[in-house]
């Protein structure tokens, strides 16, 4: 037994005094982004986090017994025939949004995801994307680059250049891979970015038409884009934060920095 005094009420009520809890850095980012959003007319929207295979692959299309369902180490919940799984992307509410809701409209989706794979510096099992779908008529990629760029420079309080690489992934055509010009050593190649000058900040690209007609939106009448961003990922190049199990740990020494 530990003889240790309890507080008595008046002794706790004075500890809390001038040590109020404060929001969490992925909390509080998850918010500056709405707030960003939400100044550019984006609506901040929400789905499940046990999700439908249908909502996360089948309609996002990834075509069946594809490879490209490997690309994500899912981690699918029993009975297996339900084929329920926690989802891997944000990219499921794109679908839920577009059955509820008629075009134009404009969308970002900030939310918990799950990858069932080993965890290291960067790679966790659970993390936060937040997605991001515009659909309208005339959509065009360089609405998609000028829409990154701004967000991106009011995120880092700085000017943003961006790249576009292609890349793929199965729900945009053509899909992006965006850089951002390394901010550690602005271009002119450090270790943190591989000495390339350029550091991989988040995918994009076109919607499929495939997406957008199974969202029930007419594919010849409206084209869209769409992007996930990585928030874990941008926090740990804003802050300089090198393990993303940090943001996960609870560890007060983090905590109280921000
Ligand atoms: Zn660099």
């Amino acid at each position: 037994m530990t003889t240790s005094k309890k507080l008595d009420k008046k002794e706790s009520s004075k500890l809390t005094v001038g040590q109020g809890g404060h929001l969490h850095l992925l909390t509080q980012t998850i918010k500056r982004f709405s707030d960003i959003f939400s100044k550019m007319g984006f609506e901040i929207a929400s789905g499940p986090e046990i999700e439908d295979e249908y909502y996360n692959f089948d309609a996002l299309n990834f075509p069946k017994n594809h490879p490209s369902r490997d690309m994500q180490d899912t981690f699918w919940l029993k009975p297996e025939n339900l084929k329920k799984l926690l989802r891997t992307q944000t990219s499921d509410v794109q679908i839920r949004y577009m059955e509820e809701n008629q075009a134009p409209f404009a969308i970002i989706v900030p939310g918990k995801v799950f990858r069932n794979e080993a965890t290291d510096a960067t790679h966790d099992a659970q993390f936060h994307q937040c997605e991001g779908l515009v659909v309208g008529e005339n959509i065009t990629l360089a609405n998609l680059k000028g829409t990154l760029e701004n967000i991106l420079q009011e995120f880092f309080g700085k000017d943003v250049v961006i790249r576009l690489r292609p890349g793929y992934f199965p729900f945009v055509e053509p899909g992006l891979e965006v850089d951002m010009v390394c901010f550690k050593c602005e271009g002119k190649g450090c270790p943190s970015c591989s000495h390339s000058g350029w550091i991989e900040i988040l995918g994009a690209g076109m919607v499929h038409p495939n997406v957008l007609n199974a969202g029930g939106i007419d594919s010849r009448k409206y084209q869209g884009f769409a992007f996930g961003i990585g928030i874990d990922r941008v926090i740990m190049l804003k802050y300089g934060i090198d393990d993303i199990r940090r943001l996960y740990s609870g560890d007060l020494r983090l905590v109280n920095q921000f």
